[in-house]
């Protein structure tokens, strides 16, 4: 029995299919089985005892990016992302796929600093000619400064207001560049900024291979260190952090961070983007699924670029459509994950754009393998980074 709560009983579906209708593994691969439709299917047979938990059924059901276009769209109330993680948690023995890679993620979820130093003694030493052969998914270089090495409080003497980073593991680690532009920013417009070296994984990977149990004391964690600092708001660079935050910590432990914000809610809410300028170029924006479907932010980002100065900005056509990331997804199905992610890069080519921005780093990480794949002659910027560069 997968849950006796209404919004994840799987028999209620009543086959409607709209949730395919935006369904990335499903709009791609063209099999029913790769769908929201099909995964509630398949789960409601093994919940009902019909269908046994097979190698090909847990290989549907892990194949899919947890990006939450389906969420919200059913007629009958099924929250299809937690049948999905509900069905994880049965499943996860019986996925066979990148066991290693997942049995690595467990261990090392809690010692994220020697994790990375390994990861990046094996980027050094054997990542090349992994990747050439086509062994391995896109991976940047992993930092020797990782940000949140210590506890770090930037200071301002006339502060107007204090923040906290809820800095992630891959800004902290992949993207270090990335949160330096938020503290230049912040400390330029007066705010006091709080890194706290106690933040530790939101818990994402681990709930998405079907170890939910074992993301709660990390969840806990977080919400101690960042409910006892007082700041107007916890801001974030990633939108899944931000989504697991405010939408799945309080269902999985009753408590939560409630001024997480993402970057762009921030800057938009408390208006401080006046006199942004910098150099012309044409600019179009990539929706990241968390951000998009998972926290319905939409209109902030495009605010941001429409008013900084030398900024044309394009619309790109399927703006909201995945890029085909999906944290492990990218690495467990490699090809897929590229199959949807040639799509993003069509849309992106046809607007003629020198830049495209988005406000995730995994976003830009599967974004950068495309470019090294595919070729596409395209800069690609984290909004945090164009703000940066606009106000210098
Ligand atoms: S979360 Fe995304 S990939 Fe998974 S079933 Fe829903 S729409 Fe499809
Ligand atoms: S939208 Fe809801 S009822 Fe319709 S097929 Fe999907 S899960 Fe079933």
């Amino acid at each position: 029995m997968i849950s006796i709560q209404n919004h994840i009983e799987p028999n209620r579906c009543v086959r409607c299919g709209i949730c395919k209708s935006l369904c990335p593994t499903y709009l791609t691969a063209l099999d029913e089985s790769m769908g929201a439709r099909g995964r509630v299917a398949l789960l409601r047979g093994l919940d009902e005892g019909k269908l046994k938990p097979t190698k090909n059924l847990s290989e549907k059901v892990f194949s899919c990016l947890l990006c939450e276009a389906c969420k919200g769209i059913c007629p009958v109330g099924l929250d299809i992302p937690e049948i999905i993680y509900q069905g994880r948690r049965s499943l996860r023995r019986s996925f066979s796929r990148g066991k290693l890679l997942r049995k690595a993620i467990r261990l090392s979820i809690h010692r994220m600093d020697t994790a990375f130093i390994l990861l990046r003694l094996f980027h050094k030493l054997f990542y090349q000619p992994l990747y050439r052969k086509g062994m391995v998914s896109y991976l940047p270089p992993v930092t020797q400064k990782p940000l949140k090495k210590i506890q770090n409080v930037f200071r301002n003497r006339k502060a107007i207001a204090r923040v906290g980073l809820f800095m992630g593991c891959s800004v902290n680690y992949l993207y270090p560049s990335i949160g330096e532009s938020l503290i230049d920013t912040l400390t330029k417009k007066g705010y006091e900024v709080v890194i706290l070296s106690g933040e530790v994984c939101c818990g994402a990977p681990l709930r998405s291979i079907g170890f939910e149990n074992e993301m709660i004391p990390l969840a806990k964690r977080n919400i101690e260190l960042f409910k006892n600092i007082k700041a107007k708001a916890i801001i974030s660079l990633c939108p899944t952090c931000t989504m697991v935050i405010r939408t799945q910590y309080p269902s999985l432990t009753g408590d939560g961070i409630p001024n997480i914000m993402d970057v762009n809610e921030f800057f938009i809410n408390y208006n401080i983007l006046k006199g942004l300028r910098t150099e012309q170029k044409t600019v179009t924006y990539h929706d990241p699924c968390h951000l998009n479907y998972g926290l319905g932010i939409t209109e902030e980002p495009r605010k941001i670029l429409i008013g900084i100065e030398g900024i044309r900005f394009v619309e790109m056509k399927n703006s909201q459509d995945c890029c085909g990331f999906g944290g492990l997804f990218s690495s467990l199905f490699r090809e897929l994950s590229i199959d949807i992610g040639r799509k993003k890069v069509e849309s992106i080519k046809k607007t003629g754009a020198q830049t495209v921005v988005t406000s995730c780093p995994g976003c830009i990480m599967q974004l950068e393998g495309l470019k090294k794949l595919i070729g596409i002659d395209i800069d690609i910027m984290h909004i945090i980074e164009l703000i940066d560069e606009a106000m210098n």
